[in-house]
């Protein structure tokens, strides 16, 4: 395989430059990192799933007119991507309580939300992804308002729409994490959805059982990670035909 340039290694993934100009390859790694990456593990296959899932989701989201990174799967465990300025927020939509929403207000985990609630946390690994408010956001000059207003609204029909996607396979979205970023075209910028939709960004519940599916089995040592990735790609109707076979898959170039 030619040798690429790497531009980033994140905990989950790593980008290299694209085939052209304003593209990049997301790979998918095996790695799970939780707690602020004071846990870490393989999980096998992992990488192929999310990979598979991401391209799925992002797909269906641009059917209905949701700008986002993705161009196309190039294998197992790559896609090829628009390079974005990341705009450094972690935006998460909750439906039901759980999580850190539940621990910090004292909401028992699984209580319905009234409404969907959007919340916004700083990405900077060393301070721990603090929340922060649209005053610090527009304060700090991290976005504006015009692209906060942008942010909540297409997060809400992300929401709207993946709802009742996952409710159509018997899945409960729970709450999950988007990221956004910049895409300049010429004079004009646009806001279009990044990063990845996979069970390592979303709680995802068995409708009728309440089972975990997601990475809550990793970082609350349920078990059987894998098992609960492969089910929602299974019910996704989107499960890879060769199955486990580039479950190690092949190293990263460097
Ligand atoms: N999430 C994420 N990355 C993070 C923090 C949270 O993808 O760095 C996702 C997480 O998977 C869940 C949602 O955002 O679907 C809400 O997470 P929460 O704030 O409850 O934090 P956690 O309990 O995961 O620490």
């Amino acid at each position: 395989m030619a040798r690429r340039r790497q531009i980033y290694e994140g905990k989950a993934k790593v980008l290299f430059e694209g085939p052209e100009p304003g593209t990049l390859i997301q790979y998918f790694k095996d790695d799970a990192t939780a707690f602020n990456n004071q846990k870490h593990a393989i999980i096998t296959g992992k990488g192929v799933l999310n990979n598979r899932i991401s391209e799925y989701l992002m797909m269906r989201l641009g059917e209905i007119n949701i700008p986002t990174h993705f161009v196309r799967r190039l294998n197992m465990r790559e896609q090829l991507i628009r390079e974005v300025e990341i705009i450094p927020l972690e935006v998460v939509v909750r439906n039901v309580a759980a999580g850190s929403l539940a621990k910090r207000l004292g909401i028992e985990e699984g209580t319905a939300l009234p409404r969907s609630i959007v919340e916004y946390y700083y990405k900077s690994d060393q301070l721990g992804d603090p929340m922060v408010a649209e005053e610090h956001i527009t304060a700090f000059g991290w976005a504006t308002i015009q692209e906060l207003d942008e942010i909540m609204s297409l997060s809400l029909r992300v929401n709207d729409f993946l709802t009742g996607l996952f409710m159509g396979v018997g899945l409960k979205l729970i709450d999950f994490k988007l990221e956004f970023g910049r895409l300049w075209e010429e004079e004009d910028m646009r806001l279009i959805l990044a990063d990845e939709i996979s069970p390592d960004n979303c709680r995802l519940w068995d409708a009728r059982t309440n089972e975990k599916l997601d990475k809550d089995r990793f970082r609350r040592d349920l078990g059987n990670v894998q098992e609960g990735y492969q089910e929602i790609a299974r019910r996704l109707g989107i499960l890879p035909e060769a199955g486990p076979r580039d479950m190690k898959g092949p190293e990263t170039v460097q």
